[in-house]
């Protein structure tokens, strides 16, 4: 379908013109009037408006008001044969993408044209947040012209500290950010955002002034993600937010992938519990840390008794929800800074950091018991089970993981052989046996 272009302009001459050169390519509707162009793009759309400066109600700038008050999002070129006498950035700050001259309109407009349009059409930020923090009115003014024809959801701020309050609660994708303002400059906000890891992705988007150039590089190493050098035009700030917008969304992506896998490698998919691998990798950052700090922990080695009965009588998929409860059962038992993996099997391995003996035995007596007291209720039955728990306070003579291990797994063993359900307790040379 050819796109539609909408002309609007006093002078019949220029109209003709004009779509002379582009109706091969276009399709095309012109207006000699305001009222006519506005009164078309309340009820209709089109790809772009392409405006003389002189209509026979008004001027360009007055059409520009207009097509922004009545939220009507369109790209606006204006086309002059005197582009000396407008100011440029009146032009900007009217919301017109660009000047260009009756006398140098030829084929290359076409590109032109069709790169507009296809710069509009990607527009999506429909879920995009986007906060703009500046001390001047009439900039944020122009920023919100900008953002109104983004269907962004957007918050604009005079009093830089007004916003930081709204922080971590809000998250924009992008803070739009001016450097002097009197409360709080610009460094100061960049700091505090940065402050928050949640909103490590958001997009920190400076406005300044070229001549700021030690101050942009102090920004970017304070956290800034990007500048926009004033006076800027409307499709710079657009383009501006559109790639910062693209690269938020593939942090989040990407931050949301790395979780994921992190979680795979991680994780025993039955249980939900870290894996084999993760816990020993854990196991060595806390013998690292006790060579270093002499922060005590110590390791848990425990096994369901006779398991295999469960499983022969109740059937495999019983024997896995039961390691499921088991799992439950010892991450409601041990607090949130203690380790919890599933080793293998039924075993279960855990890592208690910072924990003296006295609680150690606590603890042990506590997850024997709530798992004595746990009823599995599958139909008209209640499977009941039981633990053996061997478990090993570090010291230094443990040169490994597999040393440490070891003990713990021979406190198991013992646990095993003195009839089950019971744990034995290695500290320091002595054996504590808890029934
Ligand atoms: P003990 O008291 O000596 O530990 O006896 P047990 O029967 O628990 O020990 P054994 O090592 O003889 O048997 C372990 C059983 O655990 C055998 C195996 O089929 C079962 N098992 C291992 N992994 C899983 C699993 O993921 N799901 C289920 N349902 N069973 C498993
Ligand atoms: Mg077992
Ligand atoms: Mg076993």
């Amino acid at each position: 379908m050819m796109k539609k272009i909408l002309i609007a302009d006093a002078s019949k001459v220029s109209r003709i013109l004009l779509e002379k050169i582009l109706a091969d390519t276009f399709d095309i509707i012109s207006f000699s009037s305001i009222a006519e162009t506005i009164d078309y793009l309340k009820k209709n759309s089109a790809d772009i408006l392409i405006s003389g400066f002189e209509l026979s109600d008004g001027n360009a700038f007055k059409l520009a008001e207009l097509i922004k008050i009545n939220d009507i999002l369109i790209p606006i070129l204006l086309i002059t044969s005197d582009p000396k006498t407008i100011s440029k950035y009146d032009v900007y700050s009217y919301g017109i993408l660009d000047i260009l001259t009756r006398d140098h309109i030829d084929e290359n407009i076409i590109d032109e044209i069709n790169h507009i349009i296809e710069l509009y059409s990607n527009i999506d930020l429909s879920n995009s947040f986007i906060a703009a923090i500046d001390d001047s009115k009439t900039q944020l003014y122009f920023i919100e012209n900008v953002l109104k024809q983004t269907k962004s959801k957007y918050f604009l701020f005079e009093n830089p500290r007004e916003f930081i309050q709204t922080l971590p609660h809000n998250k924009p994708d992008i803070c739009i950010l001016d450097v002097y303002m009197d409360e709080m400059d610009g460094i100061e906000v960049t700091k505090a955002i940065r402050k928050f890891p949640e909103l490590k992705n958001t997009r920190i988007l400076i406005q300044t002034s070229a001549r700021e150039n030690s101050l942009l590089r102090t920004l970017m190493i304070i956290g800034a993600d990007d500048y926009i050098i004033k006076p800027y035009s409307t499709e710079e700030l657009l383009l501006k937010i559109i790639n910062n917008y693209k690269v938020k969304k593939l942090n989040d992506e990407l931050d949301q992938i790395n979780k994921e896998l992190f979680e795979k490698a991680t994780t025993d998919p039955l249980t939900g519990l870290y894996n084999r691998r993760f816990i020993i990798q854990q196991l060595n950052i806390l013998i690292e840390n006790y060579k270093r700090y002499l922060t005590p922990f110590s390791v848990i080695i425990l096994d369901i008794d006779h398991f295999k009965k469960i499983n022969d009588t109740y059937g495999h998929d019983i024997g896995d929800n039961i390691l499921i409860s088991l799992a439950k059962i010892l991450k409601d038992t041990l607090r949130k800074t203690d380790i919890i993996g599933r080793f293998g099997g039924e075993e279960f391995l855990c890592l208690i950091p910072n924990t003296p003996a006295e609680n150690l035995s606590l603890i042990i007596s506590k997850l024997l018991n709530n798992v004595r007291n746990f009823e599995y209720k599958h139909n008209d039955t209640v499977i009941k089970f039981t633990i053996s728990i061997g478990c090993c306070l570090f010291t230094k003579k443990y040169k490994s993981d597999n040393e440490i291990i070891k003990c713990a797994d021979d406190m198991l063993y013992k646990a095993k052989n003195s009839g089950r359900d019971q744990a034995f307790l290695h500290i320091e040379g002595t054996e504590l046996n808890i029934v």
